[in-house]
């Protein structure tokens, strides 16, 4: 596929080229261009030339288009997913879920598009008007766990706002944004408002922050690669969003329903293989329950079926790539080495036929883990599950909180007192109660401490997209 700039399909200008491989078989999907930052310069000329008439359309009709763009893309869902299972690794079934989810935030923000709001202040001298304007061209740099969604939730917001785009998606994920931003071409949007570059972070990606023209940048990944940007933005007073990953603890308490748990653990664990930002990471389980709720959990584990996304009956697909499985096996194998925890189920890759070709790695779970292990204080994105046994809601919360990350959290009880502590007291963007994971497009999304900066989805990721201007009226 070649890269999408000012509404074409375009080569890069270097020639070069990054294949893309099905990380469950190893075989070559297809290639995009390697792009560099020339090319990140044409596509902002783009997105600059389609700016000003963008910008004059009324939300409203820039709210038609984002629909008719999401009717579109339930109407090929199919094939979009099928490209994202083969890119990506995991199941159709999860896969499918993400493309309508994107359809999804589509139609909320062409929703909300109705209700395009501004403010009056009387002065009694003076009467003021306070309109929402767009901020100009604005960066996206996209992950490889959920693209599809991630996309979502940074086109969305933005091209409704009036902002034009420069998107760069990650380089072993690119073909469904590619073919997203068809569709969307082809729902109306005027060409150069979202236009996809693709190729390698260091280059296509911080020539995208470092372009002057560019003065939002939204990014989603590891930690190290957002503090990257961000000093790299600071020297230009960069408008900066960042979602940086996270270390989520889920609470169960005595009188949880430890079935309803069990599952909620399973989902909100092993979901995409366990590379999902607010996967459960870390377990705490009240030590009157904890014998059984392993048990329990352990049987649900083991009969998970890994394999390629694309067969039916899969639960859970490969690693997206060599070097995160690795990422996980170093982890693990740490636990081991150091006698930090004790592996139940689970510890090693998956071998055989059909998993040799991917990167397939073994669902786990670990018990009796050291308060310092690297699996409770880092970001685990893989199919591994450190269990902690609590004796009570306060150890439970202190837990909880000893980490650098606030992304997500759940408590998983029947009492109402219980949750208001764990509400009021862990440090999360998003608290859930016997739930774990969701996140409809109605509900801003980010995370405290080092999970990032700012807020994405819901009405209020508008206002990260858009600025002020007041209109002063002396009389
Ligand atoms: P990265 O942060 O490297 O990649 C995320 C995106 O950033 C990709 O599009 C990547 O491009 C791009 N990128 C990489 N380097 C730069 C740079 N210097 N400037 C601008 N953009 C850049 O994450 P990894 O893929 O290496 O994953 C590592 C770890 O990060 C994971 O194990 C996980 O812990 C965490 N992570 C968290 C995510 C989340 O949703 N919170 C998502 C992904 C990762 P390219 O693909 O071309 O390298």
């Amino acid at each position: 596929m070649l890269m999408r700039i000012g509404g074409k399909d375009t080569g890069g200008v270097d020639g070069g080229w990054i294949d893309v491989k099905n990380p469950a078989t190893g075989v070559l999907i297809d290639r995009v261009p390697d792009g560099i930052p020339e090319d990140v310069a044409h596509a902002v000329e783009a997105a600059d030339a389609a700016s000003g008439g963008w910008k004059k359309k009324s939300m409203r009709e820039r709210g038609i288009i984002l629909f008719h763009a999401a009717g579109l893309v339930r109407e090929q869902h199919r094939d979009i997913a099928q490209l994202l299972t083969m890119e990506q690794g995991k199941p159709l079934k999860e896969a499918i879920d993400e493309v309508r989810g994107f359809a999804s935030i589509l139609e909320f923000y062409a929703g909300i598009s109705a209700h395009s709001t501004g403010e009056a202040i009387r002065l009694g001298s003076a009467d003021c008007m306070v309109v929402h304007e767009p901020i100009g061209i604005c960066g996206a740099i996209i992950p490889w766990n959920m693209p599809v969604i991630i996309m979502g939730w940074k086109i969305g917001p933005a091209l409704l706002a009036g902002n034009t785009m420069v998107l760069k998606p990650a380089s072993t994920t690119p073909l469904s944004s590619l073919k997203l931003a068809a569709i969307l071409d082809s729902a109306g949007l005027p060409p150069g408002v979202l236009n996809v570059v693709t190729g390698s972070g260091e280059s296509v990606g911080e020539a995208i922050v470092r372009h002057p023209l560019i003065r939002k940048v939204s990014f989603t990944g590891d930690c190290t690669t957002g503090e990257k940007i961000r000093q790299l933005a600071s020297g230009q007073l960069k408008d900066l969003t960042l979602e940086l990953g996270g270390s989520d603890p889920m609470i169960v308490m005595v009188d949880a329903d430890i079935d309803k748990a069990v599952e909620g653990a399973l989902r909100g664990r092993f979901y995409n293989a366990g590379q999902t930002c607010t996967a459960v990471k870390r377990l705490y389980v009240h030590e009157k329950i904890s014998k059984i709720f392993v048990k329990k959990l352990r049987v649900r584990v083991d009969a998970l079926k890994a394999g390629n996304g694309l067969e039916p009956g899969i639960d859970l697909g490969p690693m997206n790539s060599a070097g995160q499985r690795e990422r996980i096996a170093d982890i693990v194998n740490e636990i081991t080495d150091k006698c930090e925890g004790k592996i139940l189920t689970g510890g090693c890759s998956l071998t055989g036929p059909s998993y040799d070709a991917g990167y397939f790695y073994r669902p786990t779970l670990v018990s009796d883990v050291s308060p310092g292990a690297r699996l409770l204080t880092d970001e685990i994105f893989g199919p591994v599950l450190p269990v902690v046994s609590v004796p009570d809601l306060d150890t439970a919360i202190k837990e909880a909180n000893r980490s650098r990350y606030g992304l997500g959290a759940s408590v998983w009880t029947t009492n109402l007192a219980t949750t208001k502590r764990v509400f009021d007291e862990v440090h999360a963007g998003i608290i859930w109660v016997n739930r774990h994971l969701t996140i409809p497009p109605e509900i801003p999304f980010g995370g405290m401490n080092e999970s990032g900066i700012g807020r994405e989805n819901g009405s209020h990721a508008l206002d990260s997209y858009s600025r002020t201007k007041t209109l002063f009226l002396g009389w």
